[in-house]
């Protein structure tokens, strides 16, 4: 079974946002006194997320990710996670996670069949990862990682580059590949709460690159088929690889293979299009035909690409947290 958008992409990834609330604040995510929060009736229940998924699947999506908000703070999550493991057809079970949790969840999400965590990192330094989260939580974040490594967990580490915060990191973060399995990806700031001098803080991924290549010699590397919009690279000798994610510079929506639930049961084809579809009223119905033939119907409406570059991107303002990333 093949998902197909009117462009030719084959859609075969969907991201489920399981909560809006989160336990950090990151300057480039939300506000420092969060969002107004979705109200608790409102939030879908796992049952809900399992419908989606099933009728998903059915038609042809084989990765899953589950993201939030933290979706390691919603209660009853580890239950969820099996279940989801368990739907025939799927392939890839893999979640995105700020790690403050993972140093007492992370074998338990290996046991339950969570294939690959994501973890967000910004920064290696104590003083610039608690101006960046707001959180003064860089040794739970390190613990979490060495738990993954310890439940033999595979990781990626997501990091978003921000000119004049972090960006002076570049070349330690690229350093962690030579002695992790693990990949590092940078990853461009996006303008998603458009702050007015947002052009400021983007290090384009051209120029993360060039700096990565003044000091190492880089290697392409070939991404499976399941893998999203980033170009991956290595250094020579290195025990794993670097990414490189340009949602602004690159072919980002060439290659997009993606639909999104957020936390409130809406569908979102494109991450920066106001359009939205409740599905709510469906998944009253239970029923998970007409849940996949209204997903499918959604994909054709696909936007090819989004207007970020043009001076009159028209999306509203958002906080990633209540999309999920
Ligand atoms: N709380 C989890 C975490 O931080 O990994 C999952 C949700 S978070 C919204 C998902 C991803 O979105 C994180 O990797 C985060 O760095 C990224 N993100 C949030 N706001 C962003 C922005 N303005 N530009 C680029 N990436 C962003
Ligand atoms: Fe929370 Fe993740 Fe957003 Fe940071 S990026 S505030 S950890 S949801």
């Amino acid at each position: 079974m093949h998902l197909d958008d009117k462009f030719g992409r084959k859609i075969n990834y969907l991201r489920l946002s399981i909560t809006d609330r989160c336990n950090m604040r990151c300057v480039y995510c939300m506000p420092a006194d969060g969002v107004e929060k979705v109200g608790h009736a409102e939030i879908l229940t796992y049952e809900q997320f399992l419908l989606i998924a099933e009728a998903a699947v059915s038609l042809g999506i084989e990765k899953i990710r589950v993201t939030g908000g933290e979706p390691l703070v919603r209660a009853g999550v580890l239950p969820f996670l099996e279940q989801l493991a368990k739907i025939s057809g799927l392939k890839q079970l893999v979640l995105t996670t700020n790690g403050v949790l993972l140093s007492e969840m992370a074998q338990e999400l290996k046991d339950v069949g969570v294939q690959r965590l994501n973890i967000s990192l910004d920064s290696l330094q104590p003083e610039m990862f608690s101006q960046l989260t707001r959180r003064d939580l860089l040794p739970k974040v390190l613990g979490g990682i060495a738990a993954a490594e310890k439940a033999k967990l595979s990781y990626k580490i997501n990091m978003v580059v921000m000119r004049g915060f972090n960006d002076n990191e570049i070349l330690d973060f690229a350093k962690l590949t030579r002695e992790h399995d693990c990949t590092v990806r940078f990853i461009e700031y996006m303008p998603t709460m458009k702050d007015e001098n947002w052009r400021s803080l983007v290090v384009s991924s051209q120029e993360i690159l060039q700096r990565l290549n003044e000091h190492y010699s880089l290697h392409s590397v070939d991404r499976g088929a399941l893998a999203g919009p980033a170009e991956e690279f290595a250094i020579a000798g290195a025990q794993g690889c670097i990414g490189v994610i340009a949602p602004l510079s690159g072919h980002f929506c060439r290659d997009c293979n993606r639909i999104r639930i957020t936390a409130s049961g809406m569908v979102r084809t494109c991450l920066f299009s106001d359009h939205e579809f409740d599905l709510k009223p469906l998944l009253a119905t239970e029923n998970i035909a007409d849940i996949a033939g209204t997903l499918k119907h959604l994909v054709l409406g696909k936007p090819a690409c989004h207007s970020l570059n043009s001076l009159s991107a028209e999306y509203s303002p958002f906080t990633m947290a209540q999309i999920g990333g």
